[in-house]
């Protein structure tokens, strides 16, 4: 999935064009810039992209889910709904703007649990926040139907599945709100950044003046602007805005690439008794940045992800027992140790998660190995990466 392979003289051109003006900010200093707006010009390609009217760059993929909540009037004690398997910046997001995260079972989608979403829903919930994980997506159609029956936001977090598709639409652009991160490891990088994506208006207009202390963007003279709410400082340099605006234009190509290398592995271990693959949601296109396979029981996952790294295939992730994507690593969360205080709500809702277990998403979880895809294999090297997971597998299984 990394953007990082394909950084090249596209990628330094455009960091140039910001080096020679010396403009390094994405506002203001109009005569400085040899009219160079890298921000703005990421901002319209990729809404362009997306097939959305609008689209906000900031400074990560955690500031993008937090001024997405933010934008949407999401704030203190209103409940989001997560799932158990995702990055830490679905909580820290919603936790940063005083929300309370409940956490729900994912499925064989590896991505929110429709039925375990709708009983978790109460009075308080406000918004559903899917993650499409490794590269596939929730069932958004599912989702919506929920979101739409009980008046909730659908936030669709697309980090990891920029390029995916559902019903026909670019992941991210189904929701009313999608967020993505072009931090260092994702598909395409901006060195660190993020954007969210919308085609509601309302929501477009508090993006942009939240993640900029809350400025109205109007007029010329930043010093006179007035801030119509309060906001915070989530904005992108030009200068990682001016990385993703060569990255994006590679999009396309890492992503037939991705694919081409996807398939190849995938075919290889299909025949193979007890290896079964993700489910991905009727009508809906992953990315490939990923391939989810899951193995007969926990016992038989554990043994495979030695094997497989001891045969020398790197990039094979165990998330069940990794600290970052599931809850079973999450101690600082489940146990709130937080710096200062946090209000009762979010207090009360991580006390009951110490104690609370997850069995469905354990299930599916615990048995699940996922191999990263890259773009920088030669053919020869993922048809040999292709065979040795085949022989390795078949030998365990
Ligand atoms: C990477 C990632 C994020 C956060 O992005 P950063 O840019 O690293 O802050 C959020 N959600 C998911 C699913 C991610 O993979």
């Amino acid at each position: 999935m990394p953007g990082f392979e394909v950084f090249g003289k596209e990628e330094r051109a455009e960091v140039n064009d910001v080096l020679e003006s010396g403009v390094l900010m994405r506002y203001g200093f109009e005569g400085m810039r040899n009219g160079h707006w890298k921000a703005k010009e990421f901002e319209e390609a990729f809404a362009k992209k997306m097939k959305v009217s609008h689209c906000q760059l900031v400074s990560s993929g955690t500031s993008a889910l937090t001024v997405a909540l933010a934008a949407a009037g999401v704030g203190a004690g209103d409940e989001v709904i997560m799932p158990t398997f995702t990055f830490v910046a679905s909580f820290e997001s919603i936790m940063a703007i005083g929300a309370v995260p409940v956490l729900v079972d994912i499925d064989d989608t590896l991505t929110l649990d429709p039925a375990a979403v709708e009983k978790a829903i109460t009075a308080k919930t406000k918004c559903v926040m899917p993650v499409h994980m490794c590269g596939s997506m929730a069932d958004l159609k599912a989702l919506k139907h929920i979101c739409d029956a009980h008046d909730l936001l659908l936030l669709e977090d697309a980090c990891q599945a920029i390029g995916g598709s559902f019903d026909g639409k670019p992941l991210g652009s189904y929701g009313d709100l999608g967020c993505f991160s072009f931090d260092f490891v994702k598909t395409i990088t901006c060195g660190e950044g993020g954007a969210v994506i919308t085609n509601n208006e309302v929501f477009k207009t508090h993006a942009d003046q939240y993640q900029d202390h809350g400025h109205d963007h109007i007029g010329k003279d930043r010093g006179a602007e007035t801030h119509p709410h309060l906001g915070y400082n989530f904005r992108i340099s030009e200068l990682n805005a001016a990385v993703g605006v060569a990255q994006l234009r590679k999009l396309d190509d890492i992503l037939a690439l991705q694919k081409k290398h996807y398939r190849l592995l995938r075919d290889a271990l299909a025949s193979i008794e007890g290896v079964n693959f993700r489910r991905v949601p009727e009508s809906g296109e992953e990315n490939y940045s990923f391939l989810n396979i899951f193995l007969p029981s926990e016992e038989k996952a554990k043994k495979a992800h030695k094997a497989l790294s001891e045969a020398g295939i790197d990039g094979c992730f165990y998330w069940y027992t990794n600290n970052w994507h599931y809850i079973n690593g999450w101690e600082h969360l489940k146990e709130a140790k937080s710096l200062g205080a946090l209000s009762e709500p979010i207090r009360t809702k991580l006390a009951q998660l110490s104690t609370r277990q997850f069995p469905k998403s354990d299930h599916w979880m615990g048995r699940n190995l996922s191999f990263l895809v890259k773009v920088g294999w030669s053919h020869e090297e993922v048809k040999r990466r292709a065979h040795i997971m085949k022989e390795t597998l078949q030998t365990l299984l």
